[in-house]
């Protein structure tokens, strides 16, 4: 069975293309994790490999999170590497002080926020070579630019021209027909994006509207939702899941507006149709994808 249709992406108006044949999932079995000859600079141990931290977070026994300048920065003196666990194979699901991790994050943006010239900082964090992860070992990253990304332009100009809180609005639109949210926290709403423009592209949305990740009080909540949802992902998608997290966040001093974070898994990739016309081809329909994820959260509710 083929479903075929384009889709408007409700804050930056950007259309995808949704084409979904249910016989052609994506799954990733192998293993992506090679061989690795080199000393991992993130490892604890190797903490003179790396440029001089500028911030760390003390566990029992030693850091759990540090943060070092980039050695290859976009722009010189406005790059972090964030170190997230002295795991090396540690990620979102099995990193248990999370919360500190998500602390440091708002750390590093309140950080750069105050920093002359910034106007907008970039928070990410990328897993796996096919999600653009040069070093295995856990780790996120912030950069500062001294101007406003495209995406975020678009969504303030709709933001601007209508007059309200469009996340918020589609939100509760979406809420009321279920048709794809993954789950609902006390102050947060997982659901799979409507336009997606990767297989199971995930938002994770705070009720309450809060415009910047600056101003979120609930890190222990939704350090909860972040672990559940990737544990869910990975249980479908495997175990080695190469995915992308991002966080859309306004700078503080722009209140009109409602942050979110996208999960990106990468099993699909980006060719010419993508570069020459800046949309997407989606392989799985967001309405499909909640239902294969909501089938291996009921399995674990139901074990
Ligand atoms: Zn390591």
């Amino acid at each position: 069975m083929m479903s075929f249709f384009i889709r408007e992406d409700p804050l930056t108006g950007d259309r995808h293309v949704i084409a979904s044949v249910r016989s052609k999932r994506p799954h990733l079995v192998g293993q992506i994790q090679t061989e690795e000859p080199f000393q991992c600079p993130f490892c604890p141990g190797s903490e003179l490999l790396t440029p001089k931290e500028v911030m760390r977070v003390e566990g029992e026994s030693g850091w759990i999170v540090r943060v070092i300048p980039n050695k290859f920065p976009a722009i010189p003196h406005m790059h972090d590497v964030i170190v997230d666990s002295p795991s090396h194979r540690g990620d979102l699901d099995t990193i248990p002080h999370l919360d500190k991790l998500l602390w440091t994050y708002r750390e590093r943006m309140v950080h750069y926020y105050s920093t002359e010239g910034v106007r907008f900082v970039a928070l990410f964090r990328n897993r796996g070579r096919e999600a653009g992860a040069s070093i295995p070992h856990p780790h996120s990253q912030v950069v500062a630019l001294p101007f406003y990304p495209k995406r975020f332009l678009k969504e303030k100009e709709r933001y601007g021209r209508e007059n309200r809180d469009i996340l918020g609005n589609f939100l509760e639109r979406e809420m009321s027909i279920q048709e794809r949210v993954l789950m609902v926290s006390r102050n947060f709403c997982v659901l799979l994006a409507y336009a997606p423009v990767t297989p199971y592209e995930v938002w994770i949305v705070p009720k309450e509207r809060v415009s910047s990740f600056i101003f979120e009080r609930n890190l222990e909540e939704l350090a909860g939702v972040i672990r559940e949802t990737v544990s869910v992902l990975k249980e479908l998608l495997g175990e080695d899941l190469p995915y992308n997290l991002t966080f859309q966040s306004a700078p503080p001093w722009d209140r009109d507006y409602r942050y979110y974070i996208r999960i990106l898994p990468r099993v699909s990739v980006f060719g010419g149709f993508e570069l020459e016309t800046e949309s997407v081809i989606v392989s799985v329909a967001p309405e499909e994808a909640v239902r294969d994820l909501r089938t291996v959260m009921y399995a674990r509710n139901t074990e």
